[in-house]
């Protein structure tokens, strides 16, 4: 006993001691006191970080922060006025360092310098751009920047975009990085955006098929005997001047000198009617018989006649998607031409170096192979359920893991296509993802999992760690029978939840929701809850059950609900599609768009669903162990 009183005290006289032994580095405390340093005469980019920063701060302290071109310490100094040696940074990149009790922030490149200033308020302001409405920022008489600090960082990819349309985005994007142009404009003097000229499937108008149908039908792909406008034959040499034409007329009209990059798309429809006459046949069987090989060879010259005409901040793209994924062997993308692969076939619950996913295996080959020939790789990449767009697409498990796969291929920039008919459909984690996407286009091996607590809790108020609950165990049991997960699944399909698992993720809502919140928090609850429901309607799981008497009622309110929310399509394809349909009550909720109000089938449907509803008295023994059952369920977790 005295042996073991002895090692107890041992161990507290070490502990006692070990404040010393690893003291903290002292922090500066920059507070209202102190100004931001600019340069006597300073640049816009310059000037607009500068802004940005006292802006900011003024709002943190209190009390205004004053821009000064006099150095009087202690300061945050800018650009040229601050002692930050940059030169060995790529573009875009920044350094944040404290020298000599002062603080300095610079940049390189056109965005680098806003980027760290951004990056300086959130790592020591706890700033954080959660959506385009909701900002945190904690007030603080000062705050503390540890005197050793240095904070190299520089971009990894030169393109991010993400495809929630929201509104007011600039802001949002510029505190997580997004540079893409698709719903953005961010000012020149914060960087610009990096525009895509021509955006997809482009080779319709820019190979003017539909005009030459007639005239030259030899412009047309040959694809199984017959011609097609569909897509255009890539190694007539009169087609490669049509198009060549309409891309330097684009350029003529649109093209932006001081943009850091544009791109024109050069990529083949959205079909499967590539051309097989003798000419594309024999250069894509000289070329590993990869359909990619003939696109390549078409795109290069574009390129070529680009660069020739001087326009040097500009990249022709293209896909490499579907029938073109594999790569050719034997013919390389020029400098300035972006290959942009697409991830459409794979499986979103494995990360797609997981050995155990048969389906990513062949998405990884194509990576690899793209990579080691092509300079300019991006990804299009996509994380929503376009079937069921209003069902949790839970993906939260490979987001990251995904991301860092496609850096370390040497990818330059993503594209993460989402819900981008979101403001017809917003029941998903639409926010949360984005940010999470955002933040890991920012910084791949950033840490993800308090970022996500962060967000959850300034989104959806103290009650957070329920949903947080409900999101891990979406994503433990994502995927169908075979465990994978792709972009068109049904709710069945798209989660494997065992009826204790729903009254369990029942309860995580149920708690979460009465948790005290604000007004705003609530109701984002409960819009975020009606994909829960949505999924349960889709499984006839827990309130939908087909034992449970009440299920056509209990539809008929999901309906009711989501339309309160704004919801009205729920999938892709019914883009703009209104859900009006007569029988909601009764059809399968993922076919609701699959009904027009009125029609013959929507009627028959209405009616067997009546005659069940009418059935449903006979039925209530049933329905009174069902009721039971739930009671017995609920009390029981
Ligand atoms: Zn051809
Ligand atoms: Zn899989």
């Amino acid at each position: 006993m005295k042996r073991f009183l002895c090692c107890v005290l041992c161990v507290c006289v070490m502990l006692a001691c070990l404040p010393s032994a690893y003291a903290a580095v002292p922090a500066l405390t920059p507070d209202a006191s102190w100004s931001v340093l600019v340069p006597a005469s300073p640049t816009a980019y310059e000037r607009f970080a500068a802004q940005k920063l006292c802006s900011v701060l003024s709002e943190v302290f209190g009390a205004s922060v004053r821009m000064s071109s006099q150095a009087r310490a202690p300061y945050i100094a800018i650009g040229s006025a601050s002692e930050a040696d940059v030169s060995a940074l790529r573009d875009n990149g920044y350094r944040i360092c404290a020298v000599d009790g002062n603080i300095h922030i610079g940049g390189t490149g056109v965005r680098g310098l806003q980027t760290g200033v951004y990056r300086f308020l959130e790592e020591f302001c706890g700033r954080r751009v959660y959506t385009s409405e909701l900002t945190v920022l904690p007030a603080a008489r000062q705050i503390e920047v540890p005197a050793d600090t240095d904070i190299r960082y520089e971009p990894y990819f030169e393109y991010a975009e993400t495809d929630w349309r929201t509104k007011n985005i600039e802001e949002y994007s510029l505190a997580n990085g997004l540079t893409g142009g698709i719903y953005r404009s961010l000012p020149a003097e914060a960087g610009g955006t990096v525009r895509y000229l021509a955006f997809a499937h482009t080779m319709r108008w820019i190979c003017e098929t539909e005009k030459y149908r007639e005239s030259h039908p030899e412009y047309l792909a040959l694809h199984g005997g017959v011609r097609t406008a569909g897509q255009p034959c890539l190694t007539n040499p009169d087609v490669l001047a049509i198009a060549t034409k309409n891309v330097l007329e684009l350029l003529e009209k649109e093209h932006d000198p001081t943009a850091s990059l544009q791109i024109v798309s050069v990529s083949q429809n959205d079909n499967y009617e590539y051309c097989e006459c003798d000419a594309c046949r024999a250069y894509e069987n000289a070329h590993g018989g990869a359909h990619s090989a003939v696109v390549l060879y078409f795109v290069n010259r574009i390129a070529d006649a680009v660069k020739a005409a001087g326009y040097d901040n500009v990249a022709i793209d293209t896909f490499a998607y579907q029938y073109t994924r594999q790569a050719p062997t034997g013919v390389f993308p020029r400098d300035n031409v972006i290959v942009r692969l697409c991830t459409i076939e794979c499986c979103f619950c494995h990360a797609l170096d997981d050995p155990s996913c048969s389906r990513n295996a062949e998405m990884m080959r194509d990576l690899r192979d793209w990579s080691s020939i092509c300079e300019r790789l991006y990804i299009w990449d996509y994380a929503a359920n376009y079937a069921n767009t209003c069902l949790v697409f839970p993906d939260f498990g490979v987001i990251r893991r995904n991301i860092q796969i496609f850096y370390e291929h040497n990818v330059k920039g993503i594209y993460e296509e989402g819900n981008f008919y979101l403001p017809e459909c917003d029941t998903e984690f639409g926010d949360l993802r984005m940010y999470l996407i955002s933040k890991c286009l920012q910084d791949p091996y950033r840490e993800t999992d308090a970022e996500t607590d962060g967000f959850l809790a300034a989104y959806y108020g103290a009650g957070w760690p329920h949903i947080r609950k409900a999101i891990d165990l979406y994503t433990l049991h994502a995927g169908d029978r075979d465990g994978h997960l792709g972009i068109y699944y049904s709710a069945q399909d798209s989660m494997r939840l065992s009826n204790r698992d729903v009254a369990v993720i029942d309860a995580c809502w149920a708690r979460a929701k009465a948790t005290p919140a604000a007004a705003q928090q609530k109701a984002r609850i409960e819009r975020s809850e009606l994909s829960w429901r949505f999924w349960k309607a889709g499984t006839n799981k827990g309130e939908f059950s087909i034992l449970n008497p009440d299920r056509f009622a209990e539809k008929e309110k999901l309906f009711e609900d989501l339309q309160a929310f704004g919801v009205t399509t729920i999938s892709e394809g019914a883009d703009g599609d209104y859900l009006d349909c007569v029988c909601i009550r009764y059809a399968p909720v993922e076919r609701w768009n699959g009904y027009e109000a009125d029609s013959e089938s929507a009627q028959r449907r209405a009616r067997f669903g009546a005659f069940l509803e009418k059935l449903m008295p006979i039925l209530t023994f049933r329905g009174f162990f069902y009721r039971l059952l739930c009671q017995y369920v609920k009390k029981g977790i």
